[in-house]
């Protein structure tokens, strides 16, 4: 699956130190291959990943946290992005009743899902008038009555009478009746065809509704997209409502309908049930997709923990030669909110790389000890450590529970530290790529 392909990818790329512009590059190839297998439109995937590289290589990549997170965050934002943004909702009309014309091919889930939204929006507060378009089937009319009977949501009817009159008929009972909504469930075809466009155009100019809502089976991956678009060119959609997500649908419909059509998906179909229906959300759709939760929920923490600004202010010290053992002090706490110091200590612009420079393996216990020492100082220490003498060391140990070789070795690695940053600015500054391997 996609999720597995990605995971397997990033799986890579976080088992090494760090990426260049081919990692990158190599990572996006197996991305690319894992959505056109997911079933997303060719264009889509080449549009996305230009996008993605784009903003992968450069700038972003230096000050992410680890490339291959940042690679991950990007992908998701990216993905969706694509399918929309932020959630879409009903139009609600200033003078009601507000009619809703679901659309769609035979089997999509048209009746079913006339059904939930009604439900959904009775349970909003409004009151909905489902309507009995599909006059092919008498299955179908009895289909939406049973559905309204077992909601307490009244039906309307006429039998094998013309669907367009139906839907007149319908929208003028809504207003006698003072329902606020009317949803009106029309006949599908197996196949796109004139006479079915025809019809919903009828429909269409006769009462001209709110939204038209494609509903579309998201088992069907490309074909979805197909109908999607010829319905949006034919007819003119407002929306797409995806059904049977809760199956294994791969992903690939959802991430192309959007982009395609240029048609927001407002809601989901989960299952069977009559409150199996949500609004769409673009970012736990994309999340679902990668299966990477976990990741990126931890790319959250790290966002809020360490945040950009701070970052921001530490390298302007740096480059003032200001970087004092506060801050020092500060950057190691906040790495040890995120949790366990080797998974983490690769997040901080910095440290990842002072950690490959040899005697600078940091473990957590010394981490404890480092941030004993550091508090056992005056502001004034802190400041400039130049005054520590062997007096003022003595009193540090004695105050943290450690021993003056500790004290001395924290001095000296700080001392490293300034010098290594001072380095990577430099570097950067110069535009020359840093090479750590020391
Ligand atoms: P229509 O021909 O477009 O009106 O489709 P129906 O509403 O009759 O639905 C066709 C089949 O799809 C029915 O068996 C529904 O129960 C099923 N169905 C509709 N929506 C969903 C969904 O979101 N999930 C699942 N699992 N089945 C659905
Ligand atoms: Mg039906």
């Amino acid at each position: 699956s996609l999720a597995d392909k990605l995971q397997q990818t990033f799986k890579k790329l976080r088992g090494r130190g760090k990426l260049s512009e081919s990692d990158v590059a190599d990572a996006l190839k197996e991305v690319r291959m894992a959505l056109l297998e997911a079933d997303v439109n060719f264009k889509v995937v080449k549009d996305l990943i230009a996008k993605i590289k784009e903003r992968a290589i450069g700038q972003e990549v230096l000050e992410s946290l680890t490339p291959a997170q940042h690679v991950i965050k990007i992908v998701n934002e990216e993905l969706t992005n694509l399918m929309g943004g932020t959630q879409s909702r009903i139009a609600i009309a200033s003078r009601p009743p507000t009619v809703i014309m679901l659309v769609g091919l035979q089997g999509a889930g048209k009746t079913t899902t006339a059904g939930k939204l009604a439900h959904l929006l009775k349970r909003q507060g409004k009151r909905p008038l489902m309507v009995a378009a599909d006059i092919y089937r008498p299955a179908a009319i009895k289909q939406l009555e049973v559905l309204g009977q077992q909601l307490e949501i009244p039906v309307f009817t006429m039998g094998q009478e013309n669907p367009v009159n139906i839907a007149k008929k319908a929208v003028d009972q809504a207003l006698m009746m003072a329902r606020d909504i009317v949803i009106i469930d029309t006949a599908g075809r197996l196949h796109i065809n004139e006479e079915l466009m025809n019809e919903l155009k009828s429909i269409k100019q006769t009462v001209k509704p709110h939204e038209i809502l494609l509903v579309v089976d998201a088992m069907t991956g490309q074909d979805a997209v197909n109908v999607a678009e010829s319905f949006n060119n034919d007819l003119g959609i407002d929306g797409i409502i995806l059904t049977k997500l809760d199956g294994d649908a791969r992903g690939g419909a959802a991430l192309s309908i959007k982009a395609v059509t240029g048609q927001p998906i407002k809601f989901a179909g989960m299952g069977e049930k009559l409150d199996a229906l949500e609004p769409f959300h673009p970012d736990r759709m994309a999340s679902r997709i990668l299966g990477m939760g976990d990741v990126l929920s931890l790319i959250e923490k790290a966002e809020s923990t360490l945040n950009l600004e701070k970052a921001q202010e530490m390298q302007k010290k740096l480059r003032k030669e200001e970087f004092t053992l506060d801050d020092f002090l500060e950057q190691i706490e906040q790495v040890r909110k995120l949790g366990p110091l080797d998974q983490i200590l690769g997040m901080i612009p910095g440290m990842g790389k002072l950690k490959q420079l040899q005697g600078m393996d940091i473990d957590d216990k010394e981490v404890k000890h480092i941030i004993a020492i550091i508090r056992s100082m005056t502001a004034k220490e802190r400041r400039d450590p130049s005054i520590l003498n062997g007096s003022r060391r003595k009193r540090i140990a004695l105050g943290s529970g450690t021993r003056v070789q500790d004290v001395n070795r924290l001095l000296k690695q700080f001392g490293e530290a300034k010098k290594m940053m001072k380095r990577i600015q430099e570097m950067q500054k110069s535009g020359k790529k840093p090479n750590f391997k020391l």
